[in-house]
Order: structure tokens, then sequence, then C-alpha cells
């Protein structure tokens, strides 16, 4: 590690990097950085750097508040919209106790964990998210939802700005080691998505947070807002994050079996299995805002109801068609406003149980579910998410499993957290209500 810090410290200089960002997040999956110079890197990578977590969300109490970022040195990465003289590098960090112990209420941390538990059965948890997000008007400075591309049929700009903006996107983030593997305009206007390759949990996760504060930049340099919210626009499509997955053993697939059944393993049926026993749980971290539920319902590409398909996108869980070394599953819920650390963390704690104890899926639902009536769901047994982040957090207080593994600092975190968003809500007057009822009565 000697030899890596000191071929790192080769690199900083040639890359003339004048100012390195620590990167890491808080429980909400916000990206934090402290800006150090250049200087103080051989301190930064050797001991650390001080930190105080008492104002970020869901980390410490004032007395406990003494943290230290350490640099993940495989993380180093030139922020390409920044000038090329005088360089700015990131590094993602892990949050550390004073005493060097990792800290109970870094997510980073808490999906490490979890990875670590599935390598002594010797599975490598790989996930793909697809990442889909709006590009809104910005007005005096602010974001409105207001359509960068609404207008309309016959505008036949010669160039269209959210074209040029997601390409910038996309060479930014080339630049700093993303596989772009598709980048297109999704359904509602305005709306785009951007896929990258897939990896490990936790390169991965570290991916989607760096992948969505480059987003709101490049964005941003160009006068639009890129929003990452679930449902921005009532009665138009929200966005989601579709996280595919799988598990590797010996480095193979372990869910492909050319001779079983849809020629898939026993290790996916039962993974599936986990997912969908635990799918209420998730919820809670997959879809953590108010705003998140808005999404989950009937009549757009987003899942409501708990079950399987090896081929309909109105489940949670599809089975997409590709086989061999893409085999995987599509858990089609998340939505960006997660935190995709704590979100692969219940994913694969819920995995691993259906794995470690054979939990076989229900049979595979075949009909578009949206067009069945409660009725033939429950005959089915296919039971539906919950309808907001007050029901999804009481099924993650109910589920011992994941809430084992997200640790109790987390699990009191979420708590006070859900607590405070659902009580703003729940009492607000919202202009529906005006709308509904202030004539009226
Ligand atoms: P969709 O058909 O749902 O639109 P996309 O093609 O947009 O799917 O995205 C597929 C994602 O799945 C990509 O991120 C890709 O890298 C990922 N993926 C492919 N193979 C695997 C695998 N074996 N394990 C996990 N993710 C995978
Ligand atoms: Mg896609
Ligand atoms: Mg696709
Ligand atoms: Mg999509
Ligand atoms: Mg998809």
């Amino acid at each position: 590690s000697l030899d890596i810090t000191s071929a790192l410290l080769e690199r900083i200089e040639q890359d003339n990097v004048r100012f390195l960002r620590l990167q890491f997040t808080d429980l909400l999956g916000m990206p934090k950085n402290v800006a150090i110079p250049a200087k103080q890197a051989e301190k930064a990578l050797t001991d650390g750097i001080g930190l105080d977590g008492s104002s970020i969300e869901g980390f410490a109490r004032i007395e406990e508040s003494d943290m230290v970022l350490k640099p993940d040195t495989s993380t180093y990465a030139i922020l390409p919209w920044r000038p090329h003289e005088n360089a700015v590098a990131r590094f993602v960090c892990d949050v550390c106790k004073p005493n060097g112990k990792p800290f109970e209420g870094d997510p980073r941390y808490v999906l490490r964990k979890v990875m670590e538990d599935a390598a002594k059965d010797g599975y490598v948890f790989n996930t793909g998210p697809e990442l889909e997000f709006f590009l809104f008007r910005m007005v005096d400075g602010r974001p409105t939802t207001q359509f960068q591309d609404g207008g309309g049929y016959f505008d036949l700009a010669p160039t269209d700005l959210a074209e040029d903006v997601r390409r910038e996107i996309v060479l930014a983030l080339t630049e700093m080691g993303f596989e772009i593997e598709a980048s297109h305009h999704e359904v509602a206007e305005s709306q785009h998505e951007i896929d990258f390759k897939y990896s490990d949990a936790l390169t991965t996760a570290d991916r989607v947070v760096t992948f969505k504060f480059a987003t709101k930049t490049m964005a941003l340099m160009r006068g639009l807002h890129a929003s990452f919210m679930a449902k921005p626009i009532y009665g138009i499509n929200g966005s989601g994050m579709h996280v595919n997955c799988s598990l590797a053993k010996d480095g193979k697939n372990a869910f492909y079996d050319a001779d079983a059944p849809l020629q898939l393993s026993e290790t996916c049926m039962h993974f599936i299995g986990g997912l969908l026993k635990h799918a209420p749980a998730i919820t809670r971290v997959a879809n953590p805002t108010v705003n998140s539920y808005k999404r989950l319902v009937p009549g757009y590409e987003a899942p409501c109801y708990i079950c399987w398909s090896a081929s309909n996108r109105s489940a949670q869980v599809r089975v997409p068609a590709p086989r061999g070394n893409s085999t995987r599953v599509e858990f089609r819920s998340p939505d960006p406003t997660c935190n995709p650390y704590l979100t692969f963390a219940a994913m694969l704690t819920a995995g691993m149980d259906g794995v470690r104890n054979r939990i076989e899926p229900p049979t595979d639902v075949h009909k578009n579910i949206f067009h069945m009536t409660a009725a033939e769901r429950n005959q089915d047994g296919i039971p539906t998410l919950p309808g907001s982040l007050y029901d999804a957090h009481q099924a993650l207080l109910a589920d011992d499993l994941i809430c084992k593994a997200l640790g109790p600092h987390v699990v009191d975190a979420l708590t006070t957290v859900a607590n405070a968003e659902w009580d703003a809500f729940r009492t607000a007057v919202h202009p529906w209500e005006l709308d509904r009822y202030l004539a009226m009565y």
C-alpha cells in the first residue's frame, strides 16, 4: 500500500492536480465532499482527513462527531468539467471513527459488510442500474418543471439542446472511467436514460452517486436542471432506476444454467424468492421519498405489485431475455432518489436469504398485472407494494433480517427521517385539497 500511495502521489503531480475532493455520502445518498489542496494528498492517503460528522444527515450526535475520511485509492478520477491546468481530482472515501474502525453510519460500509458476507459463500454481487432523469428549464436561477424539449411537433430546431447535453454527460462520464452502454430519450418529454456497464455492487454504487452529480453539473453548465426526482409531474412517467443484478461465482454467472427451466439456475430462482419475500422492507430504502410512491402507481412502467415474470414489464422483478454471462434479474421498483449503497445492501441481503434458505418464488405472472382485478391478484397470491413512505417504513421495521443488515445506527436514523418527512407531508395542506374542497364546502 506504500507503493500504491507513492504511485498515486506521482500521478497526482503528473496530472497537474491542485485540489482533491474527498467524496462520501450521507444516509440519504447525497454526495458530500471536502476539498483539500493537493499538497495534503500524502496526509490524506496515509492518515485520512478529519471531518465533523455532526452536521451530516444521519451521521452522528455532537458528542461523537469526530470522523476520519479515508480515500479508496481505486477511485481516483479527474473531474473532467474542471480546468485541465490546475485540475481537480476526487477520491471516494470510507468514513471511519477516530480509532480507525469503520463508522456504522457510512452507507458504503453497510454495503461492503453485506458483500463480505456473501463472499463467504463465494459470491460476488454485480449490479447494473438504468438511471432515468428529466432535463428541466431553469428560470431566474431556480429549477422549474418546464420541459426543455417541449417545443412540440412543429419545432424543427437545428440543434436540440438536450441532445447536446446528453452527449456532454456521456463524454464526461467516459473520461471518468464509465463504460456507457446506451443513452436515449425516454418515454416522457424531456426525459432521458443513460446506462453504464455493470460491475460489483460497491463500484456501481460509487458510480451511481458520481453519475448523478456529474449529470447535474453538466446540465447546469448549459442552464438546465437535471432532476432525479421520482415523479416530478402527475400523469407522466416518473423516473426509475431499474437495478439489473446477478451473482457470480468462480468468475461465472451463477444465475445461468443451460439445462434448467428457462435456463435459470436454482440460485437465480432462490434469489428471486428472497427478493420477493423482502420486497416490502427493501422498498423503504429503494423508494425513500414521499414522492417515490407517486411513481409506484398502475398504468406506467413502474411496478406496484410484488411478483416476477420472465416476460412482462408490469412485474416488479423481470428476467430479461439474454442468457449466458448476461443472465440477470431486473428489479424494477427502485427510483433514482435512493441511496444506492443501502438499496444494493438490502437487495443482496434479501437475495442471499433466498439462496441460503432455498426460498422458492411463487409461479411467474404472464398477464399484464395492471389489467387484473384486486380479486384476481388475491387469488394468484400477488401482494401489493407499500403505498407510502409510512407503510414502507413499518415494513422495514417488521423485517428483522434487513434491519440487522442495515444495522441499528442506520435503522434509527432512517426512522428519524421517515417520521419527520411523513409528519410534514401528512399535516401540510396540498393544492389538490384546495382544488377539491375549497369551493365545495
Ligand atoms: P432494459 O432492457 O431494461 O432497457 P438496459 O439495456 O437499459 O435494460 O440495461 C441493462 C443493464 O444491465 C446494463 O447496465 C448492463 O450492464 C446490465 N447487465 C448486463 N449483464 C448483467 C449481469 N450479468 N449482471 C448485472 N447487470 C448486468
Ligand atoms: Mg433501459
Ligand atoms: Mg435498453
Ligand atoms: Mg427506461
Ligand atoms: Mg430496464
